[in-house]
């Protein structure tokens, strides 16, 4: 058996009846990173083993006299760098928190531990969760373990790397416009974007607020559901948390495709779409009918609005977000004489390009003058947006679509032409402008071999109901 190959589920279930122990996993992802880190950069700092084989030997303890904590109890997790980890570094990816140790814990990081599950280490990402492909951060470019020339996707690239590169059973990732979906398919492995407000906030670095989501990254949809189910519920440290949310999984079995109305809004298979990724998204379709589920066909007719919306939300809200790194409170403080030049130049300093233009953008969009013109219609066409989605969802259960018009792209192709990039998360961002669920799965490969993956967008709430259906989808 090779340890690292295991879904987080097997692992738990090989660690529960006691064929495995803890040390023996820790032992095979230690060695697993100590080969392939260096060179797939997925993760920016490993726990030290010492404390780690610590915990384990105190969980060990726990699972010996049959105390299981939760269903993935002793399983390593690797942790998105943009989550606060207690005494851990956190750095976002950028020069900025390069140093900064947070003296607390995120919400969904105390739930881990909680479940007994044990920290690997902090994943790569594009700074501040800010970018489509892991090239924007400051400590190096992740790649992609299905073919280092190419990107793994972003901003959650490291998470996604750790877990298809078997650096990681499962990991934790972060999405504001696709950042665990999209690396999720670029890797071929499964994400969750949850319902906005189902996860709590508290701890999470922000990048735009009102969009920002922490979900669950793994190798198949029950692995998915499994830290789901750990991390979810309501928080009263942060107040956009959904107070009666409860995760309930379907009963075993309960998931027939019988009768399922899947929409496709129409919007979604244009010719950007690169035709491998259409045909086998067709493929699938195919055999979904044949299992008896219903194919609805819906419109989103704001689509081609969705991505400048969600730039100028984000952007908006990311330089509200990023103005409280002064040089002064915390993060990276360079030498200056006076208090403006403190600003100026621990800013210059401390953040990447693509901060520094999205913190411009933003100010933009925000200024007097120009606020009635791009915030506010934004904020209208958002609107516009959410209702699009409530009325598709009157006539199916859930939406199906891609996650990415292409596979995963060369490293270096992107950077140069960021509007381009930009237009690549188009199937991504609409579903955190609207709150709703999404999930990304592996259903595929191009004729490179390189992954392709299939979204399903739920109802808001609806969490459960779209893993339960990903764990019943027919593979193509
Ligand atoms: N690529 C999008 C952006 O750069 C989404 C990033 C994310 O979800 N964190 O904003």
């Amino acid at each position: 058996m090779n340890i690292t190959e295991l879904t987080a589920l097997e692992l738990a279930q090989q660690l529960h009846t006691k064929r495995l122990s803890i040390a023996q996993v820790l032992d095979a992802y230690y060695a697993a990173i100590a080969e392939k880190n260096e060179e797939l950069q997925a993760y920016i700092s490993v726990c030290g083993k010492e404390l780690t084989y610590a915990r384990a030997a105190e969980i060990q303890a726990r699972l010996d006299v049959g105390e299981i904590r939760s269903p993935l109890a002793g399983v390593p997790i690797a942790v998105k760098d943009v989550i606060c980890t207690a005494g851990i570094p956190t750095t976002c990816g950028s020069r900025t928190l390069e140093h900064f140790l947070p003296p607390y814990n995120a919400t969904i990081v105390e739930r881990i531990l909680a479940a007994d599950m044990i920290l690997l280490g902090k994943t790569n990402c594009d700074e501040f969760a800010m970018g489509s492909t892991t090239e924007t951060s400051y400590f190096g470019i992740t790649k992609n373990p299905r073919d280092t020339s190419r990107v793994p996707g972003g901003s959650s690239g490291g998470s996604a790397a750790a877990v298809a590169g078997n650096l990681a059973p499962i990991a934790l990732g972060t999405d504001t416009g696709g950042s665990i979906r999209q690396p999720a398919a670029y890797c071929g492995i499964a994400g969750l974007k949850p319902t906005y407000g189902a996860v709590s906030r508290y701890g999470l670095i922000a990048y735009a607020s009102s969009l920002d989501q922490a979900g669950p990254m793994g190798k198949n949809a029950a692995d998915c559901a499994a830290l789901f189910g750990i991390i979810c519920g309501p928080d009263e440290r942060d107040s956009t948390s959904a107070k009666g949310y409860r995760y309930e999984p379907p009963l075993q079995g309960a998931m027939p495709l019988r009768g399922t109305r899947i929409g496709i809004p129409q919007e979604f298979l244009s010719e950007a779409l690169q035709p491998e990724i259409k045909q086998t998204i067709d493929s699938l379709t195919q055999k979904l009918q044949a299992e008896g589920a219903a194919i609805v066909s819906v419109s989103l007719p704001q689509l081609a609005y969705a991505v400048p919306t969600y730039y100028i939300m984000a952007c908006a809200e990311c330089c509200s977000n990023l103005s409280r790194y002064d040089g002064i409170k915390y993060g990276h403080s360079a030498d200056a004489e006076s208090l403006r030049e403190t600003y100026i130049r621990s800013r210059s300093e401390g953040f990447g390009l693509e901060c520094k233009r999205r913190v411009m953008l933003g100010n933009f969009v925000l200024s007097s003058g120009y606020f009635d013109a791009y915030y506010m219609k934004a904020l209208k066409v958002r609107r516009l947006i959410q209702n699009a989605y409530l009325k598709a969802f009157e006539s199916c259960d859930v939406i199906l679509g891609p996650v990415a018009p292409t596979t995963a792209p060369r490293i270096g192709e992107s950077l140069d032409d960021p509007l381009a990039m930009y237009l690549s998360d188009i199937y991504t961002v609409t579903v955190n402008l609207a709150g709703l669920p999404g999930l990304s799965l592996p259903i595929g490969k191009d004729s490179n071999g390189l992954p392709i993956g299939l979204q399903l967008i739920g109802k808001p709430y609806e969490d459960a109901f779209l893993l339960a259906l990903g764990e019943a989808l027919p593979s193509c």
